[in-house]
């Protein structure tokens, strides 16, 4: 064996034991209640640690969604953001690929890939962005399903959707006939502008009301619409970051009748409730859709506990707090998106699993086992099964750390927890079989992150 993890407690999404990994060739090759340790080239002590197999993130931002000259740039690239997850326990992030207006969703994946591959430390996987259904995309999206980019991403917060919705629905009876899944961002593009010049007209411009702006019922219908078009189309949606209550009945309505609906939240609307706007540097706070109430961070957690909610994932998007602050936006165009790579698996283990309120092995489906089936990775990824990619964090349930963006890999200069005590760290991260973080240190090079192509979506 190259590597032995030795004395730790495994946890898959299925269950637990007291068991010794040992990996060969970047896979893992065997799992025994006790591997000796002269059999093994290198060992990983992890005793009074939980093993779980590596986090799956399907959503985060590290290409811009322009290449265009002063427009949006998130501040963490593939370089920087593969070495945050590391850092966190995330061995394999999917980020959504933007191609520029007129390129085709296949120049979006190469234009990526390429840069991926040269940045990445992590492993990764593409979700092209469907600006435009033309004629063209049309036709590539099966071509790109087969060749293992199985999901797609749209917007209904984008005013195009109305425009040619006709069209999208051919693309997700494309998708939904091809074995892949939509992501689809759920926002109602007309409500929002609508709510927006209302805004404008009172003057109440202030971050405080930022959620105002990007209303409950906004969200709601657009989840709702959602499902009708999965309904409609037999295509899986995947409902991203998913943030009240209101909208969760709509997809737990929708699970009921059989709709292949899936659902992702992600960590903010977890932690922290719109009252945060009130705050002096609110907007720092912004994301798409903003924070809800307290009764809403209530139904994700039960959400997340009585299985409603399928993943977590980050939208890892961060911004500089200078830039979320510039005194030129307003509760309308406030910039949305914040760092949460590095924290996201510590703090749900140890707000989630350490309080009670999730099963160990929820854990492991919700940050891992979930995404990878979703989105056709597993069991290469999301598995602690011989043969799956030796993708493993050793998690030390003692560790307490204060975080502080200082420490953080992300380039982003603050955190929406800064100072919030986190219990419940990675040790070792391993990916491939190849230590890639200890502790806060990351070890994995820039350029060793590999492509995954992926198989057909697969139901939970
Ligand atoms: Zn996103």
């Amino acid at each position: 064996m190259d590597l032995l993890i030795k004395n730790g407690l495994l946890v898959s999404a299925g269950g637990r034991s007291n068991a010794d990994i040992g990996i060969l060739e970047g896979k893992i090759a065997r799992i025994s209640d006790s591997i000796p340790e002269q059999e093994c080239i290198r060992v990983l002590d992890a005793t009074d640690c939980i093993v779980t197999p590596g986090g799956v993130d399907p959503h985060v931002h590290l290409t811009p969604p322009t290449r265009e000259e002063g427009g949006w740039k998130w501040v963490d690239d593939f370089d920087s953001g593969t070495e945050t997850a590391l850092a966190g326990g995330v061995t394999s992030v999917g980020n959504i690929s933007f191609p520029e207006r007129g390129e085709s969703i296949r120049t979006a994946i190469d234009v990526d890939g390429a840069e991926a591959s040269k940045l990445a430390r992590a492993d990764f996987f593409l979700h092209p962005v469907l600006l435009e259904p033309n004629d063209e995309n049309l036709r590539e999206i099966p071509a790109l399903h087969a060749e293992g980019h199985t999901s797609i991403k749209f917007f209904l917060s984008f005013r195009r959707f109305d425009r040619q919705v006709d069209s999208y629905l051919k693309a997700m009876r494309s998708v939904g006939s091809s074995g892949g899944i939509a992501l689809i961002h759920c926002e109602d593009a007309a409500i929002m502008e609508c709510c927006c010049n209302l805004l404008r007209e009172s003057g109440d411009l202030s971050a405080e009301h930022y959620p105002h702006s990007r209303p409950v019922h906004a969200e709601a219908v657009a989840t709702r619409r959602a499902i009708a078009f999965s309904e409609t189309t037999d295509c899986p949606v995947y409902i991203v970051h998913l943030a009240s209550g209101e909208a969760l009945r709509a997809c737990t309505e929708g699970r009921a009748r059989s709709i292949k609906t899936f659902v992702e939240t992600r960590p903010l609307y977890l932690h922290l409730t719109e009252e945060k706007y009130k705050e002096e540097g609110g907007a720092r706070y912004a994301g798409a859709p903003p924070l809800r109430s307290k009764e809403d961070v209530f139904r994700l957690w039960a959400g997340l506990s009585f299985g409603d909610v399928d993943t977590i994932a980050t939208d890892h998007a961060p911004w500089m707090l200078a830039d979320k602050l510039d005194s030129k936006r307003d509760a309308t165009t406030l910039l949305p998106g914040v760092a949460e790579l590095e924290t996201n698996m510590p703090m749900l283990f140890s707000s989630g699993v350490l309080e009670g309120k999730i099963t160990l092995e929820k854990f492991v489906a919700l940050t891992s086992t979930n995404a990878a089936k979703l989105f056709g990775l597993y069991p290469r990824k999301g598995s602690l099964s011989i043969g799956a990619d030796a993708d493993l964090v050793v998690w030390d349930p003692n560790e307490v750390r204060t975080i502080d963006s200082m420490k953080t890999k992300t380039r982003c200069d603050y955190s929406p927890y800064e100072g919030w005590l986190v219990k419940g760290w990675p040790r070792y991260t391993v990916s491939r079989g190849e230590l890639v973080a200890q502790g806060s240190e990351v070890m994995g090079e820039p350029g060793r992150g590999k492509l995954i192509l992926r198989g057909p979506h697969q139901s939970l």
